[in-house]
């Protein structure tokens, strides 16, 4: 890396640790944004996301996802990496980061910890082993108070790899934030709780729950450093990396059914 890793969101919470770690690592820290009037320490501030893409070899990201469109633009334009970890993108933003990436790499990933990232590839793989229509698939997550989406995106992400090992399209099975006079639960659909409180980094629990026995898988993280760390990593993998959309799973070298 000639330039160096800038962070989009320096001033926020997952960016000051970012920082931290590419310091950590021994790597050139090109600079920040963050928001009109945010305080950034001890990193280079840019005006926008275009000087920030000029600046740097790659921009690892995690604003808010009314960002997304307009850094993907701005990132292919540079012709930057771009590793993006920021949560609830609408449908229209996937498909401005899936344009960006047909002229930069991007790794795109909705939790860049090694742990989750397992866990998506044994969801897809006990998706694909127990039967939809005898095992009822939940997704539970918890997250800290200030959350501003929900489900997570890791929780999203499960869905996804639920639905992959299923041969199915999540949006056509999804449930979500059950209330009321619901009906039955629909055969093979994936469901979704989201709680939110106190400072929680992060849980979520995939349960298959069939007539005569559960299956959960539990991943808790402590510490937002176990993204930062994923995100560095991923940075470094996108060097000499072609363009296209990458996820950590392919940063990590792991695959899902085989
Ligand atoms: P945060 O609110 O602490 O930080 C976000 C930062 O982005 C803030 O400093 C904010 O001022 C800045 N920002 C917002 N809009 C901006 C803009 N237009 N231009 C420049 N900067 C802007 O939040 P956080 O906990 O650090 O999380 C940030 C995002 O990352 C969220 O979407 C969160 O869900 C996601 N996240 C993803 C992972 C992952 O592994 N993929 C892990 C943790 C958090």
């Amino acid at each position: 890396m000639n330039k160096g890793i800038g962070i989009a969101g320096i001033a926020g919470r997952m960016g000051r640790l970012l920082a931290e770690e590419v310091a950590a690592a021994n790597l050139t820290l090109a600079g920040g944004i963050d928001r009109p009037g945010a305080t950034i320490e001890g990193a280079r501030p840019y005006a926008d996301i275009a000087a920030l893409a000029a600046a740097a070899d790659v921009v690892v990201d995690f604003t808010h996802a009314s960002t997304a469109a307009g850094h993907a633009r701005a990132l292919a334009a540079a012709g930057t990496a771009w590793v993006l970890g920021t949560t609830g993108l609408t449908a229209a933003d996937d498909a401005a980061v899936a344009e960006a990436a047909r002229h930069v790499p991007v790794v795109y990933a909705p939790n860049f910890s090694t742990g989750v990232n397992l866990v998506l590839a044994l969801a897809e793989r006990m998706a694909a082993a127990l039967p939809a229509g005898q095992y009822d698939a939940e997704i539970v997550e918890m997250h800290h108070r200030q959350k501003v989406d929900a489900p997570s995106g890791t929780a999203i992400g499960l869905g996804r790899a639920v639905a992959k090992g299923r041969g199915v399209v999540l949006e056509e099975v999804a449930e979500s934030g059950r209330q009321g006079h619901t009906g039955a639960r629909r055969t093979g659909a994936i469901g979704f709780a989201a709680l939110r409180g106190g400072q929680v980094v992060g849980e979520h629990t995939l349960l298959f729950a069939g007539a005569t026995e559960h299956i959960a898988i539990t991943h808790r993280a402590f510490d937002r450093r176990a993204f930062a760390t994923g995100a560095v990593r991923a940075a470094l993998w996108t060097r000499g990396r072609p363009a296209g959309l990458y996820s950590m799973m392919d940063v990590l070298g792991i695959s899902g059914v085989a």
